[in-house]
This record gives structure tokens, sequence and C-alpha cells, in this order.
């Protein structure tokens, strides 16, 4: 039977208490303790690629990506590209049911033998500073890949959906809807031990204490905050890392007029980098002041025209797969590594290259601050979101040294020696597109 084998968890490192909110504004809107936020170089794609690189070598390679975000369409194509899975079957879901709605697509792919799937929802939400959705934007991503004996098993799905009127959200109805549906299909009521779902709000809890009376629901974001598309998975999260194997659990998700619950049951724990892992990895606190720098609610904004100092936007979106892959050329003539890709070989100027991929793993060969001013323009918008920032010569374990930016450090922090990995981050945007490359991060 089809079911979850394994998945991970991806957070960014930066969190915000709910004692800024209330500092700076008199309350916080959301019912949070503190929030993750993405640094000026994260979004949706980087924690999706990040999630998706860590499970991918639990389990066997899937033929199928569904992902659930708030990205726009092409979101999937280019990470399935980064992952090297450029013949998969893609499907992308948006809204707030999409997680649930990408679990249950890859579930019946899985079971109708399609080989793996590999589901990855991701969000960082963004609003105006002065709208109350934006105290609990926070960010996060899971990706969790399902095969034909994954442990953790879907039993039963049911829909609900109570159109609203303008100014009037009828989620609520819609959730109870899908509860009911998951009892009248046979559901014992009595039998489920939790219910997981994004509850930033309250409803989920309200709803499902007349559905399942025995179960416990999760305030399972409290220290994350509305990672949009990715909370309900990240709430199954944490209640399969709370419910014992062998206990049923119901997942929801609700929004804009629709609902849709899944039962669910764990023969036995997958493998997980779990969301317990994640939440109790180093952190780094920001004040208000800071993250809205960082958030660009003070900054100009705007896209960025090259002053040359970067590659052509056509050269860079030819070699950025490539790129995202960490995907090197080895020459076949005479075998030397090089990274990234050239026309010709610098060592022997050999033409023809096999593909290659790096660990990502290496050492800082030299290491240098640049201060403000000193930037080229693509990076002043990051200069003045985030100030100063290292760029780093690294040797990589395969040969070839590589310049990268420092990340998930401050500047002077990086020394020579160092060990650090190559990471997918965004590097500006370009006549208004994001461009995505790698950084370096200390390990
Ligand atoms: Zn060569």
């Amino acid at each position: 039977m089809a079911g979850i084998h394994a998945y991970a968890v991806q957070l960014p490192r930066l969190t915000v208490a709910a004692q800024e909110y209330a500092t700076m504004w008199g309350r916080c809107a959301a019912r949070i303790e503190a929030k993750r936020v993405p640094d000026h170089d994260e979004d949706a794609f980087t924690l999706a690629l990040a999630a998706a690189r860590e499970v991918l070598p639990k389990g066997p390679a899937p033929s199928v990506l569904l992902t659930a975000s708030s990205q726009e369409p092409g979101f999937g194509a280019l990470l399935a590209d980064a992952l090297g899975m450029g013949g998969a079957r893609l499907g992308e879901h948006r809204g707030p049911t999409a997680a649930l709605q990408a679990l249950q697509e890859a579930n019946d792919a899985v079971a109708a033998g399609h080989g793996a799937a590999l589901v990855v929802a991701s969000d960082a939400p963004a609003f105006a500073p002065d709208d109350e959705a934006e105290h609990g934007a926070g960010a996060g991503a899971i990706a969790l890949l399902l095969t034909a004996k994954g442990p953790v098993q879907l039993r039963r799905a049911a829909h609900g959906a109570a159109p609203g009127l303008p100014g009037l959200d009828r989620s609520d109805a819609a959730l109870a809807q899908a509860f009911a549906a998951l009892t009248r299909s046979g559901l014992a009521a009595d039998s489920i031990a939790k219910v997981a779902g994004n509850d930033l709000d309250g409803t989920l809890g309200k709803v499902a204490a007349k559905a399942f009376p025995k179960a416990k629901v999760n305030p399972a974001l409290a220290r994350i905050g509305d990672a949009g598309a990715a909370s309900p998975l990240l709430a199954l999260a944490r209640a399969l890392e709370e419910v014992p194997p062998g206990e049923a659990l119901v997942l929801a998700a609700h929004g804009e007029g629709q609902a849709i619950a899944l039962a669910l049951e764990a023969e036995a724990a997958p493998h997980a980098a779990t969301l317990a892992q994640a939440l109790a990895a180093p952190t780094e606190a920001l004040d208000y002041a800071r993250m809205a720098r960082l958030r660009g609610f003070l900054a100009s904004g705007g896209s960025t025209v090259s002053q040359g100092a970067a590659v052509s936007p056509a050269q860079f979106l030819d070699q950025q797969p490539a790129r995202l892959r960490l995907e090197a050329q080895r020459c076949a003539a005479c075998d030397k590594v090089q990274f990234p890709p050239r026309e010709g070989c610098l060592e022997c100027g050999g033409i023809t290259f096999k593909p290659q991929r790096l660990s990502g793993k290496g050492e800082v060969y030299s290491v240098s601050t640049i201060g403000r001013g000193s930037a080229p323009a693509e990076f002043a918008e990051q200069q003045r979101r985030a100030g100063a920032y290292d760029v780093a010569l690294v040797s990589l374990e395969e040969g070839p040294r590589v310049a990268a930016q420092v990340c998930d450090a401050a500047p002077g922090h990086v020394r020579v020696g160092d060990p650090v990995r190559l990471v997918v981050r965004r590097l500006y945007v370009q006549d208004g597109a994001v461009r995505y490359g790698f950084k370096a991060r200390p390990t």
C-alpha cells in the first residue's frame, strides 16, 4: 500500500518574536510565540530545494514531482530542473488546500504504479507592513517521498465546499462537511487521537472539537508562523512526531470556502529530518527594525540594471540549471573537473565533457568583506537590506575553486580553512526575474 516513506523539513534560521509586534503595533494579531522569516537571499524556492535535497537520498528516485506553493507557475519546473528530475511528471497546486491536493495526487500516482513520488510544499507569504496578516507571516518547506510501501498511509479522503459571499468566508462550514463525510465513510470519530492542520485563527480547533471529541488539535505552527501552502504538511510532521505508530490521525486544510480532510495511519515512523530537529537548530533573533529592513519595508526596491559586472541574462539562464544542480564538467581529454561550466577546458582546451555532480562540500581558500558602496550594482539592494557581506574562494572536494558569497554568517565570521557547503540562494533580481545561484554556508 502506498504511503509516506520519508520527509524532511526546512526552516529559515531567522526568527522574530511575537513580542516585537506587540511593541511596534500594540499587539500581535497572530496566535504565535514567534515566527521564522526568510533571509534576504531565501524564498519558497530555496527552502523547497533544500528540503527536497535532504529527503531524496532516503529512498528510490521519484518519477513524479508535485508542488504546493503560492509561487508563480513554473516553480515546479525550475525545482525539477535543479533536482535533476527533468523527465518527471509535474503537477503544481496553489491555494489553501494545495498541499493536501498534492499529497492525495502523489498517493494516487504511487498506488497506480508510477513509482515513487515527491511532494514539496513551500511558502514564504509576504504582506504589506500595515496588514495584520503580516504579523503571522512566516516561512517553511517540507518535502515528502511517497513509495509503494511507505509506512504512513492515507486511508480516507473527503472534501467540503461552502461558497461564501463577499466578505463572508464559509471555510468553517466546508471543514465541518469534510469531517462529516469522513465519519460517514466509516471512520470512527472516537478513534482519532489527533487532528493536524493550520490553526492560526482557531477555526480548525473549534470545528474539530465537535467532529472528533477525543482528538487533540495541534497548534503546530506557534514557533513558525503562517508558512502558507506548507503549513498543513508541517502540522502533519508535528503530528507524526507526537502520535505513536498505530494511532489514527486526521489532517485538514481549509480556506476560500474549500476544505480537505485526510485520515492517515502510521504503521511505523517514516525516515525523517524532523520538524523537531529543524526547530532545535541554531537560530538568529531579529528585532522589528532589522526584520523590516530585510523584508524591504524600508528599501526603495525595484529591479536592478546590470552595470556589466554580472553575466548577461541569456548566458545566465543558459547556465542556471547546471549551477543549481552543482553540475560540473569533467574534461574527456585530461580528466580535469571544472565548475561553473565553460565552453572549453581551462587546462587543455578540450571541448568534450562529461557531467559530474559536485557534493557542494569544500573549504575556504580566501575570503574578503565587501563593504557598502563597493558591491556590484546587482547586490546594491542586498546591501541596503542586509549590509556588508563576505565573498569567499572555495576549494571544492572534487578540485574546482569557485567564488561564492557567504550566507548565514556575519561578515568576518568565516576564516580561511573553514569547512563550507554550497547551497542555492537568491542572488538578485534582474529584468524582473529572480536569479538563483550558489552561496557558501559555514558547516
Ligand atoms: Zn582538459
